[in-house]
């Protein structure tokens, strides 16, 4: 629904579909490169915009924008920042329905799901808007004889902001607001497959009265991403996205001497012990693996059956999983479309091949007759049983709504194949069983764990990451370790010297 963005979308007079824009220095830039995307409606299948591709050029016009900004913002009162914050989230909470229907139109998630997503993006609006507290630095008084130690932490500058299309507001608020209510300018670089959100935020940004210049987005693709990572006046960069592009941007990124957090893909695990409640496992198994069509990276995508209770949970998982509805997430569906035709195609491709390599398909979304019209992008709720761990239905993050269930004998086979897993992004374990449940979040090499909690995303005041493949570098997005991520400290020690006390001493200061 890109007719709700009033200035970054433009009607062509012919009738075609709207070309969109960057936003560049408080306005909307056109896109100058000549080179175009489709934006589509997943439901629909239908084009609904074209996106422009940033040339390295306009990558350096954003990041010019933004270093001019920086100055001016650095020096406004923490109180001025935090009060355009506090703007910003009051306008958010009002318009949230209307950014949640931009983020259905082109991401294709239901609408309670989209709602859910800024919901969740707001809360960090709101711890940024906690910011003059969370800077506050310490000091010693008389550490040595006359001298006092004081800390504060002070903004990088500008700093790239890189998303994926599975959380088009959320995982860009993981970021900006905690980046620009500590003093840092901003260029977010959304997926191309969902630009419009990103430019909905920075046309809020604009009315709760931001600086022209302290947040930009330039959409495109690898150019603009390129642009970003190689700028010597970008001095951060936060990405989301897969595991392969993940590396990339952390390889580069610090090769070119910036501070890099770059979050990756997923394989989520969810433990189901003999002695767990197999109704609210199969509830929350069906919730989490079949929520936004399996597209968060937090899905669970593996249930691990451990002992006898494989029969009862499957056979708990396939009654719920038929029942769901599928359909335009604007038609008020469990579940809606996957993002691309690509996606729906590489979804039915796993399936397939899990087939052929010898895995049960309980319930097979690839025939699902969707609630929706036109050519839509749908694979309904899928479940395999028997899942080998060679199986390539296991070893890669498929990113749809399938759930692979594999069977093993114990507790410690559970474990050994989450730790076994190259991913550690999220897990879960279901057990009416406190000890069992304490061993688990001790021994599993995962960096976010519920205990009968299937989707274990931390609060905004704690920090969301994950382990190996799923996070490469070592801070976690927003809590206490974003606000680190965006701050650079400073330790200032201060003597006020006594006329009498002059004279040359070259050893090394010692305290005393
Ligand atoms: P993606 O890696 O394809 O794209 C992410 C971003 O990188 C986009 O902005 C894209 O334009 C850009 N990009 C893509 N290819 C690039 C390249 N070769 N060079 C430079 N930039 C490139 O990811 P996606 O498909 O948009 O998102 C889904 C993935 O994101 C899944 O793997 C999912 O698990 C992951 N994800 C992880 C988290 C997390 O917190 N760990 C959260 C959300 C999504």
């Amino acid at each position: 629904m890109t007719s709700t963005l009033q200035d970054t979308a433009t009607t062509p007079t012919d009738g075609g579909v709207p070309e969109l824009t960057h936003w560049i220095a408080g306005r909307p830039a056109p896109g100058g490169s000549g080179i175009l995307g489709d934006v589509t409606d997943p439901a629909t299948g239908a084009v609904t915009a074209r996106v422009p591709f940033a040339s390295a050029g306009e990558v350096v016009d954003a990041v010019a924008a933004a270093k001019a900004a920086f100055p001016a913002w650095r020096d406004t009162s923490l109180s001025a920042r935090t009060r355009i914050l506090f703007r910003f989230r009051e306008l958010l909470d009002g318009r949230a329905d209307e950014l949640a229907a931009v983020i259905t139109a082109e991401h294709g998630k239901v609408l309670s799901d989209a709602a859910g997503e800024v919901a969740r993006g707001q809360e960090v609006v709101e711890f940024a808007c906690g910011m003059p507290h969370l800077l506050k630095g310490s000091a010693t008084e008389n550490a040595s004889t006359g001298v006092d130690v004081h800390s504060v932490r002070q903004p990088l500058g500008v700093v790239g902001i890189i998303s994926p299309f599975n959380f088009p507001a959320m995982v860009p608020m993981w970021f900006f607001p905690i980046a620009i209510a500590a003093g840092n300018t901003v260029v977010l670089k959304p997926s191309e497959k969902v630009p419009s959100a990103a430019l909905w935020m920075a046309e809020l940004w604009r009315e709760a009265g931001l600086p022209d210049g302290v947040f930009n987005v330039v959409n495109g693709d690898k150019v603009a991403v390129d642009g970003l990572l190689t700028s010597p006046d970008v001095k951060s960069i936060s990405f989301v996205g897969s595991t392969p592009v993940a590396r990339y941007i952390h390889e580069t990124g610090t090769a070119a001497g910036k501070r890099v957090q770059a979050l990756g893909g997923a394989k989520n695990h969810m433990v189901v012990l003999p002695d767990a409640d197999l109704d609210l496992a199969a509830d929350q198994a069906v919730n989490a693996g079949f929520g936004s069509a399996g597209e968060r990276c937090m899905a669970i995508s593996a249930v691990v059956a451990v002992g006898d209770v494989a029969d009862g949970l499957v056979e708990r998982i396939r009654t719920r999983a038929e029942g769901l509805r599928t359909g335009d997430g604007r038609r008020d569906p469990d579940m809606g479309p996957l993002v691309t035709r690509a996606a729906q195609e590489r979804v039915s491709g796993y399936v397939e091949a899990g087939e052929r390599e010898g895995a049960s398909i309980v319930v097979d979304g690839r025939d699902v007759a969707p609630d929706a019209d036109g050519q839509g992008f749908f694979v309904g709720p899928t479940l395999l049983d028997h899942v080998g761990t060679d199986m390539s239905v296991y070893t890669d993050e498929i990113f749809g709504p399938v759930l692979s269930v594999v069977r093993v004998d114990t507790y410690e086979q559970a474990v050994d194949l989450i730790n076994a897993n190259p991913y550690g992004n999220g897990t879960a374990i279901f057990t009416r069983d406190g000890g069992a449940a304490r061993r688990f979040q001790n021994e599993v090499e995962v960096g976010m764990i519920g205990v009968n909690v299937p989707v274990p995303v931390p609060m905004a005041y704690y920090s969301f990451g994950g382990w190996k493949n799923s996070l490469f570098g070592d801070t976690h997005a927003h809590g206490t370790e974003g606000v680190h991520f965006f701050t650079r400290g400073k330790v200032v020690t201060t003597r006020w010297p006594d006329p009498s006390e002059r004279g040359l001493d070259l050893g090394f200061p010692r305290n005393g």
